[in-house]
């Protein structure tokens, strides 16, 4: 196992952001002006989503109790459906979309980065999607998968390192994630030979580059406990544009109740606020999820198509609006504090 900075001090394609900030381990106490009635929250967190994120306000407001409140019954063939019906896409000159369709809470994400000196990806989907639709999106983007490199694994659920040993086995692509990201995959009870190997550790504020670009790395817990959240440039003709991506969603917290559940809200709330300043100082202008009914990739990208996008990209939303994004999950974590408090 190596880990970044053994990585900087070799090959000297990895650089330490300038200021490093220091993971913080266990809520902080709250102050007074993040508190605020469940409904107040509810209020915030459904004004900052609009329409646009709204699909993220109804995956988390409502499910403070109950992690499946408000759940649509997915259909035996949703899997299939995710998987034939999945169309990769060219968002940027170098970023594309190699993920499932939507529109079930199953359906995963995937991004490809092209660097020039390799492919950089953003998660592997599922295990019965990942090992198919990657190669097959960048083959059909005209990108070859035995340029894949490294694989930023955002949490360690099933769909998101799902297709992650597979292509670590076959294009011996590095699998980077927070070092408490991997000690919560080694009690995921999945087969072994399913999970990727340990291997890269990424440490909190941790900028990576690679060829053309280069990415900030947050560790952000809170739907897990090592989640990273990632602020990375893309090629966007004569500009060079930042893109956002918060690496993980639910309120799932593996049953907790209690004081172990309030615990869990403070420090998800904690990391967006984190990460939304991370955002405001970047100047992101576009987020990707790491679900696609999250950021409407299908809706965007069936919109790349149309005449109109050669003017204005439908990726890109514009800061007050990616910082939006991560209000809304905020505003939900302290509609979670309210009533847990
Ligand atoms: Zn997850």
């Amino acid at each position: 196992m190596k880990s970044l900075h053994a990585i900087t001090n070799r090959g000297g394609k990895f650089a330490l952001a300038a200021s490093m900030v220091s993971l913080v381990f266990g809520p902080l106490p709250l102050k007074a002006a993040e508190g605020g009635s469940v409904a107040d929250n509810f209020k915030k967190a459904f004004e900052a989503a609009g329409t646009e994120h709204f699909n993220l306000y109804n995956m988390l407001c409502p499910r403070i109790e109950n992690a499946n409140a408000g759940k649509i019954a997915q259909p035996d063939d949703a899997r299939k459906e995710s998987i034939e019906k999945a169309a990769s896409a060219k968002v940027f000159d170098n970023l594309y979309y190699v993920g499932e369709y939507a529109f079930w809470e199953s359906s995963a994400s995937a991004w490809a980065i092209d660097t020039g000196e390799g492919i950089v990806l953003i998660d592997t989907l599922n295990p019965d999607s990942g090992p198919i639709l990657i190669e097959k999106g960048l083959r059909e983007q005209g990108l070859d998968p035995n340029n894949i490199k490294y694989i930023i694994v955002g949490h360690a659920h099933g769909d998101h390192y799902g297709g992650a040993r597979y292509l670590q086995d076959k294009y011996s692509a590095r699998i980077m994630m927070s070092d408490a990201e991997w000690d919560f995959l080694a009690k995921d009870k999945r087969d072994p030979d399913q999970k990727p190997r340990k291997d890269m550790v990424i440490k909190d504020g941790e900028t990576f580059r690679l060829g053309s670009a280069s990415f900030t790395f947050y560790v952000t817990p809170g739907h897990t406990p090592g989640t990273v959240s990632t602020i990375f440039t893309v090629k966007d003709g004569p500009k060079e544009r930042k893109v956002a991506q918060w690496g993980g969603t639910g309120f799932g917290f593996n049953g907790a109740e209690g004081e172990e559940k309030l615990n869990w809200f403070k420090t998800y709330f904690q990391s967006a606020e984190r990460f939304k300043s991370a955002i405001k100082e970047s100047g992101a202008d576009v987020v990707i999820a790491n679900h696609p009914g999250l950021d409407n990739t299908i809706e965007k990208n069936a919109a790349l198509s149309q005449p109109s996008a050669r003017d204005s990209n439908p990726w890109v939303i514009g800061n007050d609006r990616v910082v939006a994004y991560v209000q809304t999950a905020q505003s939900c974590a302290a509609a979670g504090l309210a009533a847990y408090r």
